[in-house]
């Protein structure tokens, strides 16, 4: 529920089908990621075949979806979607893969968390485009050996270490994608306004970028944000104020951290002077479980240079007391 949060609920992907670019050209950011899939899929086409099986890897809400619809629309083909924890059989996968159509794009999101058999038919599929299946039950069942048409799996995964090597090996192209800069989130921006038929003023664009902590997903869904406030408190024009003011009732400050990354943040520095604290302790302080602190704030947390890991516990930098307006313990009177 958190409007800073990277992932996504079914209601949300609605809204957010809306947004996605179709096609390379408009899919802001990732530079070598694209660039390199643009030759792996115009040599394809060039050659009329299908091109090496893609995964891609990076955190959510960063556009993995979004790039392997693009890669079935720059085939010039469909795309079937699948995931991980949909496939719970491994007959479940077979019946998707014998039933692909030749050049089909098939999307598996979340491929690390493929059962260990539906992992293996995977590979196998992909490999040699054969799959086994068995007819029958118990003493009189047979595998059946079915060939496939050639087809292209494009692998989404947040944790691509977690991959065994033999599937991650049938992948000849691997795209990790990494957190957007708030230049390429203001782009993101300003095409989405454009989508939503939403007046967004430069100023506005970058206010917003600023608090989206590199993520597509939270920059568009922090636009729909500034929408509402504009239509319901102001104008309806989204300028700097309207943006500020929005996104101060949904209290995402100007680094992009709510309340529970300040909270976190605050107890650190201000109960336990900067620590080091461990986190059992820190979770008690800000009234959460440790796994909620550990999992949902402290990544980002760290990832912004505000708070530390040591072996003695949790401690927080320099740039925390700075962020939360504190003068920290030992530093220059302010
Ligand atoms: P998850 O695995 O959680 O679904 P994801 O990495 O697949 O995350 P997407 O669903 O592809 O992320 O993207 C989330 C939203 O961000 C989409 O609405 C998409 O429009 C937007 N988006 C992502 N990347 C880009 C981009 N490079 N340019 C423009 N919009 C983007």
């Amino acid at each position: 529920e958190r409007v800073v949060a990277p992932e996504v609920d079914e209601a949300e992907r609605a809204a957010e089908a809306a947004l996605r670019p179709r096609r390379l050209a408009e899919f802001v950011g990732q530079h070598v990621v694209r660039e390199q899939l643009e030759l792996v899929l115009h040599a394809a086409l060039a050659r009329g075949g299908v091109p090496d099986h893609v995964l891609l890897s990076g955190p959510p809400g960063l556009g993995k979806t979004t790039l392997a619809m693009i890669i079935a629309a720059e085939l010039g083909t469909s795309v079937r979607v699948t995931s991980g924890p949909a496939i719970q059989h491994a007959g479940d996968l077979a019946a998707v893969l014998s039933s692909l159509d030749e050049g089909e794009v098939l999307f598996v999101d979340e491929i690390h968390r493929l059962a260990r058999p539906a992992e293996e038919l995977l590979y196998v599929a992909m490999e040699d485009f054969r799959v086994d299946v068995v007819v029958g039950k118990g003493a009189g069942a047979n595998a059946i050996g079915l060939t496939l048409p050639p087809f292209t799996v494009v692998g989404a995964t947040t944790r691509a270490g977690l991959l065994p090597a033999p599937l991650r090996d049938r992948f000849g192209f691997t795209g990790h994608l990494d957190f957007y800069s708030s230049a390429e989130l203001e782009q993101v921006l300003r095409r989405s306004a454009g989508l939503l038929g939403v007046d967004l003023a430069d100023d506005a664009a970058a206010e917003i970028a600023g608090r989206s902590r590199g993520t597509p997903r939270i920059a568009n869904r922090l636009l729909r944000r500034v929408r509402d406030w504009a239509q319901v408190r102001g104008d309806g024009t989204c300028d700097r104020a309207a943006a500020r003011a929005a996104l101060e009732v949904y209290e995402v400050d100007e680094l992009g951290l709510d309340r529970l990354d300040r909270a976190v943040l605050r107890a650190l520095c201000v109960r336990f002077g900067g620590g080091p604290v461990g986190l059992t302790t820190l979770a008690v302080a800000v009234g959460e479980e440790p796994e909620t602190v550990e999992t949902v704030a402290e990544p980002f947390l760290v990832r912004e240079g505000l708070i530390g890991r040591t072996p003695r516990g949790r401690v927080a930098t320099p740039r925390a007391w700075e962020h939360l307006d504190l003068a920290a313990p030992g530093g220059p009177a302010s």
